[in-house]
């Protein structure tokens, strides 16, 4: 029997918010979005936004608190910056930083100015344990903020399960791990594009026969309202990614509770009545039989 194989991605990458004005003039008004959370930087999830800023542009607290200053930990004083007393908002890349210990008043008084060369200021809210790192672009947060862009999905391989083992889309067998390059753009001061690639929010996928039985149901675990372990990144990101080229496991079940739900794969063995994770002992005890399959790919916009 001759599958189809058909799988969408939903996309969807910041919404409107309204809690808290923007760090650089003008407050009230948005401004670009150069790098989202959790993109792939090499080891690491990137664990805040950046905002366009010009060099020596002044930058200004959210909340009014007494700020710390923390100096990078390998001398590279371009990603010095400032803090406040809780550590919940950080402010990465500022030159001609305020005193240690200094109380600023929100929106009132600079606290540094964005360093020569960086054009952009890292802004981070939270922190590792207590105080999670979450997205400053969801609802209630950075605002105001639209984003018009429409995200891509540019395409969708399939390897062999833990291999680097490319695989024909019209030979899937066994367990299956997929891979997809997608993006997003960088966001203007409207909302609207400034070209470059920039991560996604949140990725899901279903599998569907050609008759439109579903095949897997809609399956969504990448998100990016917090960051997740560091342990998760390779389980996350491909082989490949790179700053602005990112390649996502979208089969990784990473974030679930259960561990032996953890699968890293897509089973096309799965046996009748069990879990993804259990194989079938024969052919005729798989669900899904033998796969051959044409591609299509389908991808919808959620804002
Ligand atoms: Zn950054």
């Amino acid at each position: 029997m001759r599958r189809i194989l058909i799988i969408i991605l939903f996309l969807i990458i910041g919404i409107n918010a309204y809690s808290y004005d923007w760090p650089v003039k003008v407050f009230s008004h948005q401004h670009g979005i150069n790098a989202t959370l959790g993109e792939y930087r090499p080891g690491h999830f990137h664990n805040g936004v950046d905002i366009n800023a010009a060099d020596s542009t002044p930058v200004y607290s959210v909340v009014t608190d007494t700020m710390r200053t923390f100096d990078d930990p390998y001398g590279n004083h371009n990603n010095d910056g400032i803090l406040t007393k809780d550590s919940v908002y950080w402010y990465i890349h500022l030159d001609q930083r305020v005193p240690d210990s200094t109380y600023i008043h929100a929106y009132t008084d600079s606290i540094g100015i964005i360093y020569t060369g960086e054009g952009h200021l890292h802004f981070r809210e939270g922190l590792n344990g207590a105080h999670p790192i979450i997205n400053p672009l969801r609802t209630g947060a950075l605002a105001p903020y639209v984003d018009s862009t429409n995200p891509h999905v540019d395409s969708i391989l399939f390897y062999r399960q833990g291999a680097s083992t490319q695989l024909n889309n019209d030979s899937l067998n066994g367990k299956v791990d997929i891979v997809s390059i997608a993006g997003d753009t960088r966001t203007d001061a409207t909302g609207h594009s400034a070209g470059h690639n920039v991560s996604v929010y949140r990725i899901g996928y279903e599998v569907k026969d050609t008759a439109g039985n579903t095949v897997k149901p809609y399956w969504e675990k990448v998100m990016f309202d917090s960051i997740p372990s560091s342990s998760y990144f390779s389980l996350v990101y491909a082989d490949g990614s790179s700053d602005t080229h990112f390649r996502y496991y979208i089969t990784n079940d990473v974030f679930n509770p259960v561990s032996n739900l953890k699968n890293r794969y897509w089973n096309t063995k799965q046996k009748v009545g069990e879990p993804d994770s259990v194989d079938a002992d024969s052919i005729e005890e798989a669900k899904f039989k033998e796969i051959m399959l044409d591609f299509s790919l389908k991808y919808n916009i959620i804002k």
